[in-house]
């Protein structure tokens, strides 16, 4: 073949990058010189995937992440990965260069915006679900205790319940929250007094170099719906607790009692993401949204839940925007009424 007709291809080639194989960054750091012409790379094209085939667990595209949070609202992910062990998330960390990455719970404290999610989603929603023990260990103390070890994609309900059975208290009023064990590390989840950073002994993550890494409690600091890690970034993989031994049966009323309370103020039969702000110091967000009149606003399909003013349900189809317009509306009125700064507690991703 002629070298004319080859110019057009090495041009497009330069363009386009030889496609599998071939780290991104590096391409995009020097101009390519082609048949004497400086060639500018393309910022916008497709990093590299190639190393995707590794990936022992299941690899999806364009996979829309309303199917992944519990407010049925959001746009895709590029690429959603749900792993099957430690090792595929290292493989990930270790090759994923720039594209950005977001790990997905059980999508319950969260809004994904319309167009979704650039880069790459992982979601442990079907992995890392083993609880080992309870491992009766007291030291020196004079209650016993034990230690529950659970993967980051554990539902903290059943958490709850397994931590029941053996008569084990602590977490028995976080039975009603519908996260994994991750998210609820993230977000130091809580209710009625107690929260999840009140009994970790120890975290578990694979850091963003794809190391694996124990943080002990003492190398954490838990605030309300916050938990302060030495570093950012990782995925949690898996976390201690330690429990104090309780009364069964008393264990099981709390319970009960507990899910009883809250399936009568929430409106868990309409999609949702929980609490939408925090409550503000010494007065709950539920009562100011109440009393300001907003109760059953409504912006498109999302709309004030009639049950709980801090809960914003989607009545069918509605958006992302529509949701986001609803929030804003909420803090300018109760920041005109009251005076008051209501500060979200929901996590607000994509594009
Ligand atoms: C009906 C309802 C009731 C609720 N009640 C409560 C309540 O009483 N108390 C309360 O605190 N919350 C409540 N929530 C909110 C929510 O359930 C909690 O915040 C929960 O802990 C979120 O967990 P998740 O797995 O769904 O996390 P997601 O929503 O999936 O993610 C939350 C954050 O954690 C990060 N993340 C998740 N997993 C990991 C991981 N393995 N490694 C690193 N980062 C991770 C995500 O990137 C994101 O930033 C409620 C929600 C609903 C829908």
């Amino acid at each position: 073949m002629s070298r004319e007709l080859w110019k057009p291809r090495l041009i497009r080639w330069a363009n386009t990058g030889p496609g599998r194989g071939i780290v991104l960054r590096t391409r995009l750091e020097l101009p390519k010189t082609v048949l004497g012409r400086k060639i500018l790379q393309r910022k916008n094209m497709n990093p590299s995937y190639s190393w995707l085939h590794k990936i022992k667990g299941e690899v999806r595209r364009d996979e829309l992440l309303s199917a992944h949070t519990s407010i049925r609202v959001g746009g895709p992910a590029d690429i959603f990965i749900l792993p099957r062990d430690a090792a595929d998330l290292q493989t990930l960390l270790r090759h994923r260069g720039e594209i950005p990455l977001f790990i997905l719970g059980e999508g319950s404290n969260l809004l994904v915006r319309d167009r979704g999610i650039r880069g790459i989603v992982v979601s442990l929603k079907e992995s890392f679900k083993t609880i080992h023990g309870p491992h009766f260990d007291t030291p020196g103390e004079e209650e016993p205790t034990a230690l529950l070890r659970a993967g980051a994609g554990v539902k903290l309900s059943y958490l709850a319940k397994y931590a029941a059975r053996f008569g084990l208290t602590g977490i028995e009023r976080l039975a009603g929250i519908p996260g994994s064990v991750g998210g609820a590390l993230i977000m130091n989840a809580g209710a009625e007094g107690t929260e999840i950073g009140d009994v970790v002994e120890s975290v578990t993550r694979i850091t963003p170099d794809g190391e694996m890494e124990t943080l002990n409690r003492d190398q954490l600091s838990f605030s309300y719906r916050k938990t302060v890690f030495p570093s950012e970034g990782g995925i949690i993989v898996e976390a201690t607790l330690r429990l104090k031994k309780g009364n069964a049966a008393k264990i099981q009323e709390t319970m009960d009692t507990h899910l009883t309370r809250r399936s009568q103020t929430q409106p868990l039969t309409v999609p949702n993401s929980g609490s939408i702000f925090k409550n503000p110091p010494g007065d709950a967000a539920g009562r100011l949204i109440e009393a300001a009149g907003l109760k059953g606003t409504r912006f498109g399909q999302a709309a004030v839940s009639l049950k709980h003013a801090n809960f914003i349900v989607n009545q069918g189809q509605a958006t992302a925007r529509d949701v986001i317009r609803l929030i804003e509306h909420i803090q300018e009125t109760v920041r005109e009424k009251f005076g008051t700064e209501l500060e979200r507690e929901i996590i607000i991703a994509g594009e």
